[in-house]
């Protein structure tokens, strides 16, 4: 076999298989220098081409400088490792591969690209937002997966992590037209329905009184909507499609059909702009939702004391994706688990894990594709 072909064959099979790390050889650390390499290959495109691959809210905060040093950073690091590495002939293919991204990153301008004026309002994929929120999110949750885990011994790379960091990478390139759309049918759906002098009540209230009552209310429209998703059959084809991840982890969450993921955000916003809440009370919620929606999903136990009843945890959400029948159509709440409590819908065991995850009964193709397509399909009997 000639040796071009042979290097596509061992990355398709390194991107398709999964399972712990084997250790030693300098394959983990490969992977890793290989997984940076890539990242920082995409962020010095970002830097030559802003206009098309930043997102515009971000761009507009950002502390370049500081960027820079945490691009040339990671070009260090995947370099060096992966020199190391190839030169002792450690897993060469890969640590190799690795070292030839970053030589190509460097080559590209590396962390000096010049970043001049250019257009706004171009269209844009968010790669800013992808390779940061990525490297920040398994940075924090794959640390705490490791140091405090519900399932001890789950790998980082378990079965299906391809699936669900395809959706990552669709939610995060995709993220203007998605706001776009969420916008669009926030207003098409709910412009008629303001009410000034509730609006100017609610953004009378104080900050501490504000952000927990949108919370609540937003957690009110997500528990009803959740829960026909579960009740409606044409509806729960949809949304078996979050149901149906087998292995929960920080990445797990990503996955959601694209129409369940547009109503939630529909009707959570458009409650929250029927009542006026404040633009700043609004963007700290996002924030809060992004990071509970991961946390929720992780493999993370955490000490939560008697906060357990006040806000959803990791425990919490798992059961409302475990297969056992007893906890079946539970637990439907996303930051407020007392609403389970006060609709009858609260399964809690304390000490206990579910059995198994997944959707009962079927099993869904894998990959983002197949699975958006896979509601409209005629279902099997
Ligand atoms: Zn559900
Ligand atoms: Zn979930």
């Amino acid at each position: 076999m000639d040796p071009l072909r042979r290097l596509a064959d061992r990355f398709a099979r390194l991107l398709s298989g999964s399972g712990p790390l084997a250790a030693g050889r300098g394959f983990a650390s490969g992977v890793l220098a290989l997984a940076l390499a890539g990242l920082a290959l995409l962020a010095v495109l970002a830097f030559h081409f802003p206009e098309y691959l930043t997102t515009p809210e971000l761009r507009r905060r950002y502390p370049v400088e500081l960027l820079r040093q945490f691009l040339l950073a990671a070009l260090v690091l995947a370099g060096s490792v992966s020199l190391v590495n190839a030169t002792l002939g450690r897993t060469r293919w890969l640590n190799a591969s690795a070292f030839a991204i970053v030589v190509l990153a460097v080559a590209l301008g590396g962390h000096r690209v010049p970043v001049g004026d250019f257009a706004d309002g171009t269209p844009y994929l968010g790669v800013d937002w992808f390779v940061l929120d990525l490297l920040g999110s398994a940075l924090v949750f794959v640390l705490l997966e490791k140091l405090s885990p519900l399932r001890p011994g789950q790998p980082v790379f378990r079965a299906d992590w391809q699936t669900d960091l395809g959706y990552f990478a669709v939610n995060h390139l995709a993220v203007g037209l998605l706001l776009l759309v969420t916008n669009a049918l926030v207003h098409a759906f709910f412009g008629w329905a303001s009410y000034p002098p509730l609006q100017q009540a609610v953004r009378s209230l104080p900050g501490w009184v504000e952000l927990p009552l949108l919370m609540l209310v937003a957690d009110l429209a997500q528990y009803w909507l959740h829960r026909a998703w579960h009740r409606v059959p044409a509806l729960w084809r949809i949304h078996a499609v979050h149901h149906s991840i087998d292995t929960l982890d920080w990445l797990a969450g990503s996955r959601m059909h694209l129409l369940d993921m547009l109503a939630t955000r529909v009707a959570v916003l458009g409650m929250v702009f029927v009542l006026g809440f404040s633009r700043w009370a609004i963007d700290l919620y996002i924030v809060i939702v992004a990071f509970h929606a991961v946390l929720n999903h992780a493999n993370v136990r955490l000490p939560w004391g008697p906060l357990r009843h006040v806000l959803v945890t990791p425990e919490f959400h798992h059961w409302h994706h475990a297969s056992d029948r007893q906890a079946l159509d539970r637990n439907f709440a996303a930051h407020f688990p007392f609403l389970d409590r006060l609709f009858g819908t609260l399964h809690r065991a304390p000490g206990e894990l579910p059995a198994r995850y997944g959707v009962l009964g079927e099993t869904l193709p894998r990959g983002f594709l197949r699975q958006q397509w896979h509601p409209f399909r005629r279902p099997t009997p």
